[in-house]
């Protein structure tokens, strides 16, 4: 069976919100909750500053974890949006997941500033799996 990933509706609003306020570049962030639901998005400045990569700015990385984990919260995956494009896993995000996240816990979330549309996916060793993305 799929996977499912749950977001609270506000959630899903900040992250598309932050997305679009950042174009025509990629947008990144935290998604801060509990396993497999989406409590809150947590935007980190793209160093990379590109519509097509993204980087976390390492200074806003270290502080946005710093206060996660002062608050008591979990961060449970990394969002970023596809300007251009579908909102599927490049292969540099795949890349990138396995560096970040080796063990395949995070969910990685990628967004279509344009269409508003959210999609989640599961990336361990290369293989990625789409989550359904509920509210
Ligand atoms: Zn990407």
């Amino acid at each position: 069976m799929r996977g499912v990933v749950r977001f609270a509706p506000r959630a899903r609003e900040q992250l598309i919100t932050h997305c679009r306020s950042v174009l025509p570049n990629e947008a990144c962030g935290y998604l801060v909750g509990d396993e497999e639901h989406v409590e809150r998005f947590v935007p980190v400045r793209n160093a990379a500053a590109s519509p097509s990569r993204f980087v976390l700015d390492v200074q806003e990385q270290l502080a946005a974890e710093h206060a996660i984990d002062a608050a008591g919260e979990t961060i449970v995956g990394i969002a970023h949006s596809h300007p251009i494009g579908d909102n599927y896993p490049s292969q540099i995000d795949v890349e990138d997941a396995r560096r970040f996240d080796p063990s395949g816990a995070w969910v990685h979330v990628v967004v279509s500033p344009a269409t508003g549309s959210v999609r989640a996916f599961r990336i361990l060793d290369g293989d990625v799996e789409e989550l359904s993305a509920q509210p």
